[in-house]
């Protein structure tokens, strides 16, 4: 499913700033920072949830030791 206005790539400067936001390996600032910002900002919001359900994806699929 594809909103119309969320098509395109986040913003260049917000791109590795989402990821680690996803990942969890941000910093307590650059985490609220990349939230707040795609709160206000589709193509963001939208590449941050494909981050995050790509993490939850790779933790289902990493063996339990
Ligand atoms: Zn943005």
């Amino acid at each position: 499913m594809k909103l119309h206005n969320s098509e395109g790539p986040p913003c260049r400067h917000m791109e590795n700033m989402l990821k680690s936001t996803a990942e969890g390996t941000a910093g307590t600032v650059a985490k609220w920072y990349a939230t707040t910002h795609a709160k206000g900002c589709t193509r963001c919001q939208c590449f941050l949830n494909e981050q995050v359900a790509k993490q939850e994806e790779a933790v289902e699929v990493a063996p339990t030791k």
